[in-house]
């Protein structure tokens, strides 16, 4: 754990998360204050803190990752689309600076503006939602 980082915490198992997919490389749990139903992050366990220093191995890894997950939570859910957005640095709004890719369920018909607005996660419905949509 690098810096009292707070998703090396959740991988190391230090603080709990809403746990959707775990393998060798990363782990996917729920945002606990999502912007949509099934927000999920995906993270590498390793410490990396933006695209910028992941190498290309694990980046590709993770991308593979980000695409089974997200596939699985469109089926689970289900939703009609779904956004993938990585901040790098405060300037572009990351405010975990543990390189992360966030997987965002849409649904309608992408008419009007597309708003990215966390809204305050009911830790008891979080739970649920989890467990909905775990990948063995
Ligand atoms: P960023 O803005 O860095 O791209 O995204 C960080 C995300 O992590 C935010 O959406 C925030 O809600 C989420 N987050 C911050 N702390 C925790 C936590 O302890 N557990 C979970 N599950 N999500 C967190
Ligand atoms: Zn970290």
């Amino acid at each position: 754990m690098k810096n009292d980082c707070v998703f090396c915490a959740i991988s190391e198992g230090e603080i709990p998360c809403f746990k959707v997919y775990e393998d060798d490389l990363v782990l996917a749990y729920l945002d606990i204050n999502p912007f949509s139903e099934g927000h999920t992050l995906v993270i590498p366990k390793a410490h990396y803190t933006c695209l910028l220093d992941t190498p290309e191995d694990v980046l590709q890894g993770i991308v593979a990752r980000v695409k089974k997950i997200a596939a699985h939570i469109k089926a689970t859910l289900p939703c009609d689309g779904f956004n993938v957005l990585q901040n790098n640095g405060l300037a572009a709004g990351q405010t975990v600076p543990h390189v992360h890719f966030h997987i965002i369920p849409r649904t309608g018909d992408g008419e009007g503006e597309i708003t990215f607005e966390n809204h305050k996660g009911d830790m008891a419905h979080l739970a649920q939602l989890a467990e909905r949509i775990r990948m063995a």
